[in-house]
């Protein structure tokens, strides 16, 4: 059995993993951590693997408290930048405890930016339209920026923009990740959706993915909870788990 604490145990993410950790044989819900409440609490009742599902402003300091503690961390937080991602590298070496942080658990997720990945050489252009709840607190999402972020890598090349543009609502055209617009929708009813669309001459090819419910996340928090252990440092994705 692994011993598992959850940070942000109250929220609806949060909530929904210590549902999924009771549930699963292999597992034991050792902590529930809310924003209140001493993190010295997962030392205390002996956690090996935290899950943080709280908030961009606290999981930073969860995180190092848990690498200096040696306990393994699961990051389903979202807002991560790159230089904080670099900070917690450096304290996963300094442990002997591992990270993952992935900013979308869902497996279908995690497929939609492979084959996002996989389209970007076969035509000119990309555009994410990312759709959330209107309580998220980050914009775009983490989802939307790790598609980008794979999507340019996966290229090698600029993206084909319009020679002449003018925004006339400024931000019309959204944000930009090297040459890929992002539109962030926030709205209640959703939970959380993705779609990309890639544009060529005389067609586009529309990629999307819809979470309808936060169940979709937890085979992934499970497997991540799982498989943490086996390292090594940080690894940043959900992919680098499955066998796709
Ligand atoms: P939420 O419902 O607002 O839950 C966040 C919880 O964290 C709240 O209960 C909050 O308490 C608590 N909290 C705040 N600071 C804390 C601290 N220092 N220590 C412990 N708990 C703390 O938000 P959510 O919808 O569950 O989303 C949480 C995060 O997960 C967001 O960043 C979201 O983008 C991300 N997310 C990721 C995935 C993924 O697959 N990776 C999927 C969905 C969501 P209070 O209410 O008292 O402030």
């Amino acid at each position: 059995m692994i011993k598992v604490g959850v940070l942000g145990a109250a929220g609806r993410m949060g909530s929904t993993v210590c549902e999924a950790v009771m549930n699963d044989d292999e597992l034991e819900l050792g902590a529930r951590v809310g924003r209140d409440d001493p993190v010295d609490f997962l030392v205390e009742s002996g956690v090996e693997v935290a899950v943080d599902f709280t908030t961009p402003g606290a999981v930073k300091d969860n995180v190092r408290f848990c690498l200096e503690h040696d306990i393994h961390a699961v990051v389903g937080t979202t807002g991560l930048t790159a230089v904080d991602l670099a900070e917690i590298e450096s304290w996963a070496k300094a442990s002997e405890a591992n990270c993952l942080v992935a900013p979308n658990f869902a497996v279908g997720a995690v497929l939609m930016m492979q084959f996002a990945a996989k389209a970007v050489s076969y035509f000119d252009s990309a555009e994410i339209i990312e759709r959330h709840h209107e309580r998220k607190l980050d914009a775009p999402s983490g989802t939307a920026l790790r598609t980008a972020e794979l999507m340019n890598a996966a290229r090698g090349a600029d993206w084909v923009e319009p020679a002449e543009e003018k925004e006339t609502l400024q931000g019309s055209r959204g944000g930009r990740s090297d040459g890929i617009h992002i539109h962030s929708v926030r709205a209640p009813g959703y939970v959380a959706h993705q779609e990309v669309v890639l544009g060529a001459s005389g067609e586009t090819l529309t990629i999307r993915h819809d979470s309808v419910d936060r169940v979709s996340f937890m085979p992934g928090v499970l497997v991540a909870v799982k498989r943490v252990a086996d390292g090594p440092g940080l690894t940043v994705g959900l992919e680098h788990l499955l066998d796709l």
